[in-house]
């Protein structure tokens, strides 16, 4: 059992896919009970994960900023809400909760969430699994992206151990369980 970390999108206006998707994780974690550690919202991606998880009895950790809080964008009904000062608060407390980390498709705050913590791990300030669940392709362009840091030697080639690339949400806990050991000390190779 462990605690998971999802960042995803909070669009109401996405494709059905990618809510398929959250829902479908929602339940895996529950059924392998896991701990979900998210954002805390009621909205899109982040409100379908969380539902799906508490609906088949799963375990949800919302951390949300205060000013959320106050636009009453939380979640009701999670088994813990954990209302913080700030967004660095919260991706501070997600990532000291989390045993591995999962992005799910969404935009300019997934986006910031997830290289975040790529950025963490490659500064050896965390070591845990991070998995990119590319959904319809939609992570593809950041995906060629990090091809092309890697070419321009911005990156090493085995900073490409530090995330897993999947399709799909039965694909995530495997992909964890698989997924490669960092360590701290590997951050004497974040000097390129
Ligand atoms: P995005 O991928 O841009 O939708 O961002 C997801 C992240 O944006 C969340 O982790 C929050 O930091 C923040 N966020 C944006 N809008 C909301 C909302 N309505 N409710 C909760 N969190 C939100």
């Amino acid at each position: 059992m462990q605690t998971i970390c999802v960042y995803c999108g909070s669009s109401t206006q996405v494709d059905e896919a990618f809510f398929r998707t959250a829902d479908e994780l929602g339940g895996l974690l529950a059924a392998g009970g896991d701990t979900l550690v998210y954002g805390g919202g009621s909205l899109g991606l982040m409100g379908a994960l969380a539902q799906s998880t508490l609906r088949d009895g799963g375990r949800v950790v919302g951390v949300i900023p205060q000013f959320m809080y106050e636009e009453k964008w939380h979640m009701e009904g999670l088994t813990e809400l954990r209302v913080v000062t700030d967004m660095h608060e919260r991706k501070r407390t997600m990532a000291a909760l989390a045993d591995a980390f999962v992005a799910l498709p969404g935009g300019c705050g997934t986006l910031e969430e997830l290289l975040e913590i790529i950025t963490w791990k490659q500064l050896g300030l965390v070591t845990q699994p991070i998995v990119i669940v590319n959904v319809n392709g939609y992570y593809d362009n950041l995906l060629q992206l990090f091809d092309r840091a890697v070419e321009e030697h911005f990156m090493r080639e085995r900073h490409r151990e530090m995330w897993t690339v999947v399709g799909s949400a039965a694909e995530v806990l495997p992909a964890i369980r698989q997924a490669k050991a960092w360590d701290t000390g590997y951050r004497k190779f974040a000097a390129i």
